[in-house]
């Protein structure tokens, strides 16, 4: 019998002046980027949660921590790929990954096949296998003030 396992991650990080904004090792330009002290990679971040809760392996917090001077400015494409390969190494392969980007600005969808082919590269599955969507938060809460950037990511192992 085939085994399937859902994941699901979720990270917001604040936006602040004189920072590059990252999401998936991708920068894109834009007046403020991700405060965090690793690069604040949020989508990243919640990539490796997903795959992490999908697999019972941990979280990224427990297995990074950020009072670790080792992970300051850390390139967190680096930590995903070493969280994919625990999860590989338990047995565990991706269906498919699918995640929402919510920010006011800048705009992502024009960078969407970029950012899917930086995730699709680092887990080693194709393109097709990874998806991204973008959306605003209609100016509501601090997301809706362009102070800060959230991402949700669900994915499929099996
Ligand atoms: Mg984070």
């Amino acid at each position: 019998m085939m085994h399937y396992r859902v994941g699901l991650g979720q990270d917001l990080h604040r936006l602040v002046e004189g920072r590059p904004f990252v999401l998936a090792g991708l920068e894109i330009p834009a007046s403020k980027g991700e405060l965090a002290h690793s690069d604040g990679d949020v989508l990243a971040h919640a990539v490796c949660d997903a795959l992490l809760g999908a697999s019972g392996l941990g979280d990224i917090g427990q297995l990074y921590p950020p009072s670790d001077p080792k992970y300051k400015d850390a390139d967190s494409m680096l930590l995903l790929g070493d969280v994919w390969n625990l999860v590989r190494k338990a047995g565990w392969h991706l269906v498919n990954l699918d995640a929402v980007i919510i920010c006011e600005k800048p705009k992502i969808l024009e960078y969407r096949d970029k950012i899917r082919a930086n995730l699709a590269t680092c887990l080693n599955v194709d393109i097709d296998q990874v998806f991204l969507k973008a959306k605003t938060n209609e100016g509501c809460d601090e997301i809706g003030r362009q102070g800060a950037v959230a991402a949700n990511v669900v994915c499929l192992l099996n």
